[in-house]
């Protein structure tokens, strides 16, 4: 076949031009998909600055962290196509079919594995229950990031966020340096969803109020909104009647989550694990379907694109790596309640004092709540093989491990868990 590549990365965003960038390095025949017109992802929108502190040490904006990886791509002469969207992936004798919709009409490529890249969506007004009309003016937060950073349109002049999600945080101060009134953040939740310091950057230094254990439960307006109301909930995040509130406003922006975009994966038989909405996945990001990849947040949502990259990196290296035949052994992670999540969720078998002796894993986690002074434990057969303390560890916040696996047996009916473990008051 003409169109026949060692390696199809899906999604030109940070995880797929790292993945894309990764394999070619290792040799291996790659073409880039995506389905906007320029590469860079959701980044191209995210014009503060910030990212790219742990991969450069330097403090970059969206755009020129992502431009760093497109020049390379460009100077490697990857084989891209952009404006082209994949839609539908099937699996055949050796390899894979995609099928892509783009201006020429339709084209398939043959690939012997592919890096799914595809990133994640908002949640949208539909995903939380609002009551009353449905004026315009209720806008997605990322929505509302692309309008005012790309198309220089500004979406509200008096605004309600709803939910303290990163990219709520970040508009909370966007629109504000922009002389918007930004009444308020509202988060069902007692506690914020958004990294510590996107609440004291965002939200702090100008002013604007979070209120916890809130939420917006009634829209007002016909054409257009004009007001939201607001109202305390209970510990179950039930709205307390009497605690009834009118704020009015032109917008409401939702910062009410981020899922992970998998139908393409699911098409194919890809296993999604329910803590992270994302393809089930072994140490070297291949999912439960051989010579599948998943990468970035289309793997679990991540905090800092500097791990996104990382990911892409792995996945793009192991699938052009990847030989095709009977696949090694895998066992099972298994968190406790202690845990959201840890990606990722199996690992392949070894034999101490094999090849394995140099192998290292990384390892992303998040805790299910608050807590001090404790130890992120991975225990194997029952005995502790690696332990970190942390002073504190919060939900929104994902941690990354590296765990060395020299020396370990791991046998395929060996017994992984992951846990965490508060130390007793001293
Ligand atoms: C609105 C929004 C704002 C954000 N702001 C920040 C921020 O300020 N700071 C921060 O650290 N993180 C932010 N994030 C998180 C950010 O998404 C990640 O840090 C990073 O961009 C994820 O990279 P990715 O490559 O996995 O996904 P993305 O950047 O989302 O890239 C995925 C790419 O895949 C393409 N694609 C999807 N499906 C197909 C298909 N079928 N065919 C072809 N192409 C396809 C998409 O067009 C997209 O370009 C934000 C996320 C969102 C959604």
């Amino acid at each position: 076949m003409q169109n026949q590549y060692e390696v199809v990365v899906i999604g030109g965003g940070p995880a797929g031009l790292a993945a894309a960038i990764q394999a070619d390095k290792e040799g291996a025949k790659v073409l880039l998909i995506e389905r906007e017109a320029r590469l860079g992802g959701i980044l191209k929108q995210c014009i503060h600055d910030g990212f790219g502190l742990i991969r450069f040490g330097e403090k970059l904006s969206g755009p020129e962290y992502v431009e760093r990886y497109v020049e390379e791509l460009k100077d490697r002469q990857i084989a891209c196509k952009v404006l082209t969207f994949v839609t539908e992936i099937t699996k055949e004798k050796e390899g894979f079919l995609l099928t892509a919709v783009n201006r020429e009409g339709v084209s398939e490529f043959g690939a012997r594995t592919i890096v799914l890249a595809t990133g994640c969506r908002e949640r949208t007004a539909k995903q939380v229950s609002i009551h009353g009309t449905r004026p315009a003016g209720v806008f997605t937060a990322g929505a509302a990031q692309h309008l005012v950073n790309l198309s220089g349109l500004m979406p509200a002049r008096r605004c309600v966020i709803l939910g303290s999600g990163d990219i709520g945080l970040i508009m909370a101060r966007r629109l504000t340096l922009e002389s918007a009134e930004v009444l308020g953040v509202y988060e069902v939740k007692p506690e914020p969803s958004g990294l510590t310091r996107n609440i004291v950057q965002c939200l702090e230094d100008y002013q604007i109020p979070l209120h916890l254990s809130c939420t917006v439960t009634r829209v007002f307006g016909e054409e257009r909104l004009t007001g939201v109301e607001v109202m305390r909930v209970d510990e179950a995040m039930r709205p307390i009647p009497g605690t009834e509130e009118r704020i009015d406003c032109d917008a409401l922006i939702l910062s009410v989550g981020l899922i992970p975009e998998n139908e393409m994966a699911e098409s194919i038989g890809v296993t999604l694990y329910p803590g992270t909405k994302g393809p089930v996945c072994d140490e070297n990001f291949m999912t439960d379907v051989d010579g599948v990849f998943s990468c970035g947040n289309a793997l679990h949502v991540n905090d800092l694109v500097d791990y996104v990259s990382e990911s892409g990196e792995l996945a793009g290296r192991a699938a052009a790596r990847y030989t095709a035949g009977e696949q090694p052994e895998k066992v099972e992670i298994r968190p406790d309640a202690s845990l959201q999540y840890a990606v990722p969720q199996m690992i392949t078998v070894q034999a101490a004092g094999g090849e394995g002796e140099s192998r290292e894993v990384v390892l992303f986690f998040r805790s299910r709540e608050t807590v001090r002074d404790a130890d992120f434990v991975i225990e194997l057969d029952g005995k502790t093989v690696f332990s970190k303390h942390y002073g504190v560890l919060r939900p929104p916040e994902m941690e990354r491990v590296l765990v060395k696996l020299g020396g370990l047996d791991i046998k395929s009916d060996s017994k992984i868990s992951v846990s965490i473990k508060k130390r007793e008051a001293r």
